[in-house]
């Protein structure tokens, strides 16, 4: 079939995967049931989504491109919503679907990775795994350990849901049109949360990382600070912590107590 020269869209985060090795790691990263759902996010031009079909479950994707149509249409066992992810309702769109787990991939337009997540998060679709490619230095900043200059407000609420492990980084060059930064696949692999604390923890870890370089007791304020700081210093933290030094276990400790 006669397909025009492709175009790549920079508003749309459009640098596709070129390599061969990088997209069978991410495709064998997945290991799924006939009853199972695998979500993309943006398919482009099926880099990914060609051998996803192949896994013997239902594939969703989500593309914004219809420029990218007549790559999708040619695969078999595929659904496609066109339109933009951010504005959908995940929730509805899955209703039609009847499945076990659901997994999703995705090779992510950089400059909507964090509403992605934060969306994928709040639609409470409790994905079993997430595979995503996103800058290198953003992969670097979801498994920061406490302490470090990565760890952060997002940090602490992703490892509240997911256990987060980098699978491999991704030169630039792996990617038509390149990209000016490199890149890593990150897996978040789902764990055991407590979805009634959430709110609190939610809160406490927003106000505690309000002003990065102020203490935690500037942050929280006087009265909710000595509160907490029993548990503090059981848990080894003294009177002048910073957000950035505390572990996940803790805040989970500090969430019970509000
Ligand atoms: N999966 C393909 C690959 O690996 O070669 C393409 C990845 S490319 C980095 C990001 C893809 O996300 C593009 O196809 C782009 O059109 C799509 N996209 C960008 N913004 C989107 C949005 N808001 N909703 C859905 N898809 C979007």
């Amino acid at each position: 079939m006669f397909m025009e020269k492709f175009i790549a869209k920079k508003k749309y985060g459009q640098n596709f995967l070129t390599n061969e090795s990088i997209i069978n790691k991410i495709i064998n990263s997945v290991d799924v049931n006939s009853d199972d759902l695998i979500i993309e996010i943006g398919p482009g031009k099926g880099a990914l989504t060609s051998k996803l079909v192949t896994k013997g479950c239902q594939v969703l994707a989500f593309e914004i491109d219809l420029d990218t149509k007549p790559y999708l249409e040619k695969l078999n066992n595929l659904s496609v919503v066109y339109g933009d992810f951010l504005d959908l309702d995940l929730n509805q769109v899955l209703k039609k679907y009847k499945y076990n787990n659901v997994y999703i991939i995705a090779n992510l337009p950089y400059y909507i990775t964090t509403p992605i997540i934060s969306k994928i998060i709040d639609s409470k679709i409790n994905p079993k795994q997430l595979t995503l490619m996103v800058q290198k230095e953003v992969a670097d900043r979801f498994s920061a350990k406490p302490g470090s200059r990565d760890y952060g407000y997002f940090t602490v609420k992703l490892n509240y849901f997911f256990n987060i492990r980098k699978l491999c980084d991704v030169k630039r060059q792996y990617f038509s049109p390149q990209p000016n930064v490199d890149s890593a696949v990150v897996i978040f692999e789902s764990k055991e949360y407590d979805p009634n604390l959430y709110s609190k923890f939610d809160e406490l870890i927003t106000n505690s990382f309000k002003m990065k370089r102020k203490t935690l007791k500037n942050n929280l304020g006087a009265d909710l600070f000595n509160k907490l700081l029993p548990e503090l210093m059981n848990c080894g933290y003294g009177l002048d912590v910073r957000a950035e030094q505390i572990d996940l276990e803790t805040y989970i400790k500090l969430a019970k107590l509000l």
